[in-house]
This record gives structure tokens, C-alpha cells and sequence, in this order.
């Protein structure tokens, strides 16, 4: 799903004519509305359609609103879709609503207010987007998870198959040895049949010789047995080999973490195969720290005996340093466990020097740039959802979520050191307007533009969420009233002159804004700072808008 395709909410009422008023305060080009008039419809509906949210009447005929929300939550698919009960009962009578307090469910008392109405089916439908971005990026990191999952089967294949070209070097040994072995029963037959000709006529004889000629025979096939199994074995080898090549990348830094002068010979004429690769050399574990410092490498090759310590060490090293390179380990012969324990600890891939040839060695590089390249990219996903969880998708500010929690941390730190904050809460003047007479995409330019004001005109310190639709706070900590109060009306007045224009028709638009203070308040909450800046701005669009008006205790 995309931002743009439409979220569904559905009406349930049993009148008509309700259905008709809610459907017109609610319509929206990027909103679907689906009616129903009754519970039984309704839950139909709910199987059909993908909703975000419900708005339900209580009081119906046949099943009550309560009663079909009861039934929405026996169903898993509908289970957790919000409700908004719309009812006449009183909110002297709220007691009825007891058990229904749990869970996405909120309450509209008739006669509906418009906009306490739009307000709180905003809420519901901004939470729900969210979800949706939320549920996009963990699909995309699935994904790579599971590329990653493979590229590591990849390579554990093909270490199975290194290993598998050792066995076939031992049974080609033997293949060899079997030539020689053949030769003894096959010496012993040819002798027995030259007897047998020359002593056929003397019966005893003739039964020794083919009784030698019978074992010499079986000794035979089972040496032509073992032949065929080896012959079998090599051909499988051959196949699983044919595929490895080096990859066709830019230039690759690898450095080679080697103190013998011989052996960084070897690897220099093996690297010199390949055109892309820039050797370095380093040949202690405080010189290789040194330099990956200052000069980030692609790959570290790495001996396991250094003089300094070990490939185990600078490994831990580099993770204490935060140096991030893929190490590959080079051991010795039959050095298992070590290979066990480097690979634990995070190393790409580990090497045998006996098997140090130029098939290996770029297998292992390529194999640690993909898995490399994986993790990369598995690292900017995470990063990027745990960004989205907090961010407003249009504007590009933290939303209404992270603004709640940073009040309560910023409110706290306040309390620490004894500074202030101030809070600016912010409304766009007949923001409606603008989306009737121009369209929701001009809505939604003006939206993604005051974003970027906000962002251009604040400090670094401060703090800017969209809080609802055209609603917008920010929060500015180690500052006084009178500082705050200059920079947002300083904001509202270069709103107030801007020219917009969409499908080259100019327009202007103007923002309400009401701060309060931490310090001004009685008790220092944060529902109390939202409630004060609340009713500062309620007061501003009360006189007029495009202004700013400042909470003062006795004000209200
Ligand atoms: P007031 O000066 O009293 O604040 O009037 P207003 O028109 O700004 O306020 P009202 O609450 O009546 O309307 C707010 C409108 O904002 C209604 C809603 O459709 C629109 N809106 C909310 N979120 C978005 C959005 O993301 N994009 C667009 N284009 N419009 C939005
Ligand atoms: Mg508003
Ligand atoms: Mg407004």
C-alpha cells in the first residue's frame, strides 16, 4: 500500500441521515467512507473491506453498538481495528463504558461536535498510517535478513566444498596407491593361467591354479570397485567448483596484516591477478589499529600470530575502537580450532596457508564484500525504521509520539537544573480552505513547506513535531518566555508574508500560536504545559489568528 491509496473508516448507524452528516465531515480526497446500517452489515463490511478505523453508533435496533463491537473482537481480522462509539448517552453516564476502555476505542457524545470529531478521527488515521510505514519497512528488512541468511549458506558451501577438495586430494593419493596394488593380484593371475596351460593334463594342479586365479579375480574387482567410487567423487568436486569467479567491483583496499616478509610475497603475486585490488601492508597489531584509523580499508587479511598478539586480539581491539572492517584470518594447517574460534568472534572467513591459492583467496574476498555489503545494508534498514517510528512522514518532523516523550524528558531535565521550557503550540489559520478551494496535494505542499521553516528557523536544541493534521508544537528548553516568544512570532510573520503558489495560482496562509511556560505553571507537568499552550492558542484563533498569545495564570 502506498501513502496515497485510500484508508477506509466505516459508518455504523441505523438512520440514514446520520450517516450522511458524519460521511460529510469527513470526506477527504485520501479517505474511503463505507456505511452500514446495522451491526449485522457492519461486521459483513469489516470482512470484506480492509478499515482503519469504525465510527459507531450505539443505540441501534436488533444489536447495539456494544454488542457488535463484541463480536468484532472475536474475530482475529477485526479484532484490533479502533472504535469511536458515537452515543446520546450522557457523560454523567459514562459508568456503562466501563470494560470498554481498553484497546484503540474512544467516545463522541451526540450532538457530534465537528471538530472534536475531525480531531479525534485524525488521531486514529495518523496512527494507522504509521503502522502501515512501520509494517512497510520491517517487510524490507525481512528481506534483507533473509539475503543475508543466504549469502551465509553461500559461503558455509563453499567452505564445505574447500574441504570437500582436500578429501579428493587424499583419495586421488590413494587412487595412486590402488594402481600399485592392482598390479601385484593381476601379476599373480597372468602366472596362474600360463601354469594352467602348461599343466592342464595334471588335475590336482589344474584346481590349485584356479582356485588362485578365482582370488586373484576377486581381488581384482574389488580394487576396479574402488577405482569406479573415486572417479565418481571427482567428477561431483569438478561441478561444485566451476562457478567460482571474482567479482567485477571498483577498486577494492585490502590490507594485508602479515610479518612474515615470504608470506606477504605469496599473497602480493596471488593479489596481482586481480587489477582492482590495492594492497596495503601492516605487519604489527598496533600499526594495523593505526592505519585503519586514518585510512578505512575494504578487507584486513589478517595472520593469526602476530607480534604483538593475535588476529583473536586485534579483532577485539577493533571492535573497542570502533573500527569496522571485515577481517578474514589466515591459519595454520590444522589449525581448527582457531578457524572455530575467529569465525565466533566475528571474523568473515578464515584460510589455511596450505590452501592459500588464487581460487581461494578471491573466493573468500568475494564472499566478505557481499556479506559486508549485506550487514551495510541491514544496518541503514534498522536505522531507518527506528527513524520512522518517530518521524511525521510528510513533514520530515518527529511526531506527536516522540513529542510526548521528549516533553516528559526535557520536563524532567527542567527539574534537574532548574531551567525552563517554553512550548509553542501552533495551528495553520483556515487551513480547510486550502485543501477545498486548491485541493489536498496544495494542503499537504503547505504542510511539508511550514515543516521546513520550522526546521530552518529553530536551534538545534529546540525541538519540532507535528502534533496533529495542521498542528504543530515545538519545544524550547534552556530558554525564557520573553527569547521564545521573539523567535515564534518572528516565525508568524514571515508565514504571514510568504507567498505560496500552486498550479501557479499565489496564495498566503497564517499560523495562531500559544506558549507557555514551565515556570508559569503551579504544577509542572507536562499535561498542564500542553493544557496551558492549548488554551494560549485557543484564545489567539479567538481573537483574530495570526497571532500569538502568551499563557498567563490568571488568564484563563
Ligand atoms: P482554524 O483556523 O480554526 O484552525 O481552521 P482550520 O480550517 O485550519 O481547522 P479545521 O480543524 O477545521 O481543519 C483542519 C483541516 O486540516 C481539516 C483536514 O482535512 C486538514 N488536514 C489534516 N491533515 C491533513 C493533511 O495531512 N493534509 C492535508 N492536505 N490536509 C489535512
Ligand atoms: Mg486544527
Ligand atoms: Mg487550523
Amino acid at each position: 500500500m502506498t501513502d496515497t491509496e485510500k484508508i477506509n473508516i466505516l459508518l455504523v448507524d441505523d438512520k440514514p441521515a446520520n450517516l450522511l452528516a458524519l460521511e460529510s465531515l469527513l470526506e477527504q480526497p485520501d479517505v474511503g467512507i463505507i456505511k452500514a446500517t446495522s451491526g449485522n452489515e457492519a461486521l459483513g463490511v469489516l470482512l470484506e473491506h480492509n478499515v482503519a478505523l469504525v465510527l459507531m453508533d450505539v443505540q441501534m435496533p436488533d444489536m447495539d453498538g456494544f454488542e457488535t463491537a463484541e463480536l468484532m473482537r472475536c474475530n482475529e481480522r477485526t479484532r484490533s481495528i479502533p472504535i469511536i462509539f458515537v452515543t446520546a448517552i450522557s457523560k454523567e453516564q459514562q459508568h456503562i463504558f466501563k470494560g470498554y476502555e481498553t484497546g484503540a476505542v474512544d467516545y463522541l457524545f451526540k450532538p457530534v461536535d465537528p471538530h472534536i470529531l475531525t480531531s479525534k478521527v485524525r488521531v486514529f488515521l495518523e496512527l494507522h498510517r504509521q503502522q502501515l510505514q512501520i509494517e512497510k519497512a520491517n517487510r524490507k528488512l525481512e528481506a534483507v535478513i533473509e539475503r543475508l541468511q543466504e549469502s551465509n549458506k553461500k559461503i558455509l558451501d563453499q567452505q564445505r566444498a574447500v574441504i570437500e577438495e582436500e578429501r579428493l586430494k587424499v583419495l586421488l593419493q590413494m587412487a595412486g596407491a590402488t594402481a600399485h596394488e592392482l598390479n601385484q593380484p593381476l601379476t599373480g593371475l597372468l602366472g596362474s593361467v600360463e601354469l594352467l596351460q602348461m599343466e592342464q593334463d595334471n588335475p590336482e594342479k589344474v584346481k590349485a591354479h584356479i582356485a588362485r586365479i578365482d582370488t586373484a579375480g576377486k581381488r581384482i574387482s574389488e580394487i576396479v570397485k574402488k577405482i569406479q567410487n573415486l572417479h565418481q567423487v571427482d567428477t561431483q568436486l569438478a561441478a561444485a567448483g566451476a562457478d567460482i569467479s571474482m567479482v567485477n567491483r571498483p577498486l577494492i583496499k585490502i590490507l594485508s596484516v602479515e610479518d612474515s616478509d615470504v608470506e606477504f610475497r605469496d599473497i602480493k603475486t596471488l593479489v596481482a591477478a586481480s587489477s582492482n585490488i590495492l594492497l596495503k601492508r601492516s605487519t604489527t597489531l598496533e600499526d594495523t589499529l593505526k592505519l585503519m584509523k586514518t585510512d578505512p580499508v575494504d578487507i584486513a587479511l589478517v595472520n593469526y600470530f602476530l607480534p604483538d598478539g593475535t588476529g583473536l586480539d586485534l579483532m577485539r581491539k577493533m571492535e573497542a575502537a570502533a573500527i569496522d572492517a571485515p577481517v578474514i584470518i589466515i591459519t595454520g594447517k590444522g589449525d581448527e580450532m582457531i578457524a572455530a574460534q575467529v569465525i565466533q568472534a566475528g571474523a568473515y572467513d578464515y584460510l589455511p596457508k596450505d590452501q592459500l591459492n588464487e581460487r581461494n583467496l578471491f573466493q573468500a574476498i568475494s564472499n566478505t564484500l557481499s556479506k559486508s555489503q549485506l550487514k551495510h545494508e541491514a544496518r541503514i534498514a534498522i536505522r531507518k525504521m527506528a527513524e520512522m517510528s518517530v518521524r511525521d512522514v510528510l513533514t520530515g518532523l518527529y511526531n506527536r509520539r516522540y513529542f510526548f516523550e521528549a516533553l516528559d524528558r526535557e520536563i524532567s531535565r527542567a527539574g534537574r537544573t532548574h531551567s525552563d521550557i517554553v512550548l509553542c503550540m501552533m495551528d495553520l489559520d483556515h487551513f480547510k480552505r486550502i485543501n477545498d478551494t486548491m485541493g489536498h496535494p496544495a494542503g499537504d505542499m503547505v504542510l511539508s513547506e511550514f515543516g521546513r521553516m520550522l526546521k530552518d528557523w529553530i536551534r538545534q536544541s529546540d525541538i519540532p513535531c507535528r502534533y496533529g493534521g495542521e498542528e504543530f508544537t515545538i519545544l524550547l528548553a534552556d530558554t525564557d518566555v520573553q527569547k521564545a516568544t521573539g523567535v515564534c512570532d518572528r516565525l508568524r510573520n514571515t508565514l504571514s508574508q510568504r507567498i505560496f503558489t500552486y498550479n501557479h495560482t499565489p496564495f498566503q496562509i497564517t499560523v495562531s500560536m500559544g506558549i507557555a511556560s514551565l515556570t508559569s505553571l503551579m504544577h509542572k507537568t507536562s499535561e498542564n504545559l500542553i493544557q496551558a499552550a492549548d488554551d494560549a492558542l485557543y484564545q489567539a484563533k479567538n481573537q483574530g489568528r495570526n497571532i500569538l498569545v502568551v499563557y498567563r495564570p490568571d488568564s484563563r
